[in-house]
């Protein structure tokens, strides 16, 4: 265990977040940030408790978010610590709902989608970290919000619990058609959290001057991060139609967006008092469950914001 120098802090991990994103740090490809090098500290988001302090701004005891990786514990000078007080909200939420995927869905969708009331909002993956986020406000906006998810129990969920219109299960034939059926006027905002044959359901029912944050492509992961370099082909037809149909996609990391911090955590900590906003969280015990709870992300086995607890809270 190493000890705390002059201006540091040792922590102790209690929550681990795993989070899309790190299939990215795993491939030396092109990207918005630098791999993880071999050997080094898989990174990740943290919530933890400073167990020693040689830091004027940290004390023992403090609950701190942090960037510390998947690892039970680590030194820190403080740079880039928030503190979390457990009395707001839970603590786990600091890397959730209040945390990097909450902001996500509000950034993205309000700075970018900007739904009105009225208009349809279509969003995949729906009853995870940012699509349950995403619907949510999308209704709060007054627009009508159509999920799409793995499966008939996270579609009841996302129905039943988080007040969607509609959500559709894209492991169902005819997603296309059942897609049509669910929105009748089109889709003015589509919200894209996968890519792939979502994508390519959800493409023709967009309408005229429909706006498309495109977030995150988990369907392709595997395929953009991997040797398949490959255009896909229907990349000419897309093309033409975002040209016709004067389609706004706009991609943005969620940092592009850290000026309206102060106004998210305004925002969602009020929807989350007042029950406008809910949301889940699926919990796996130990670090060593980190890797194969992060394959089964990619696959759709989280129902709900993916954590691991690393450590008693
Ligand atoms: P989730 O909690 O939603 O978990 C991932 C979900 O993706 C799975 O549960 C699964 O849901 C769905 N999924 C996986 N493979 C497929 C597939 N082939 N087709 C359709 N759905 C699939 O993760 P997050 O909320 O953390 O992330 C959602 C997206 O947002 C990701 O693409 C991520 O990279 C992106 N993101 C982007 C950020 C940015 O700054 N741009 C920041 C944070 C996240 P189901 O079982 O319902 O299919």
């Amino acid at each position: 265990m190493p000890t705390p120098g002059e201006g540091q802090v040792l922590l102790r991990t209690i929550y681990l977040s795993l989070d899309p994103y790190m299939r990215g740090r795993m491939s030396e490809g092109p990207s918005y940030a630098a791999p993880v090098p071999v050997d080094g500290v898989m990174e990740g988001g943290t919530v933890a408790e400073v167990i020693a302090s040689h830091h004027p701004g940290f004390a023992k005891g403090d609950f701190v978010l942090a960037h510390s990786g998947w690892q039970s514990h680590a030194l820190s000078d403080g740079k880039g610590l928030r503190k979390v007080d457990p009395k707001r909200a839970p603590i786990s939420t600091a890397v959730g709902v209040l945390g990097m995927p909450g902001m996500t869905a509000y950034t993205g969708l309000l700075e970018i989608g900007k739904p009105k009331a009225g208009e349809t909002v279509v969003v995949a993956a729906a009853s995870g970290a940012v699509g349950s986020a995403v619907g949510q406000i999308a209704r709060i906006k007054g627009a009508r919000a159509v999920g799409i998810a793995g499966g008939r129990e996270k579609c009841d969920y996302v129905v039943n619990e988080l007040g969607f219109d509609a959500c559709l299960d894209h492991r169902e034939p005819d997603l296309a058609a059942k897609l049509k059926e669910a929105c009748p006027k089109g889709i003015d905002v589509y919200f894209e959290n996968v890519g792939g044959a979502v994508f390519e359901a959800v493409f023709p029912r967009l309408n005229p001057f429909a706006r498309i944050p495109l977030c995150g492509l988990i369907a392709d992961y595997n395929t953009i991060f991997g040797a398949d370099t490959a255009t896909p082909k229907w990349a000419n037809s897309i093309m033409r139609a975002i040209l016709v149909k004067r389609l706004n996609f706009r991609g943005f990391i969620v940092s592009d967006f850290a000026a309206m911090q102060a106004d998210f955590l305004h925002d969602m900590s009020h929807w989350l008092r007042e029950g406008k906003v809910k949301h889940r969280e699926f919990v796996t015990e130990g670090l060593a469950s980190a890797p194969a709870a992060f394959i089964g992300l990619l696959k759709g086995a989280n129902f709900g914001k993916q954590l691991v607890r690393v450590g008693p809270d």
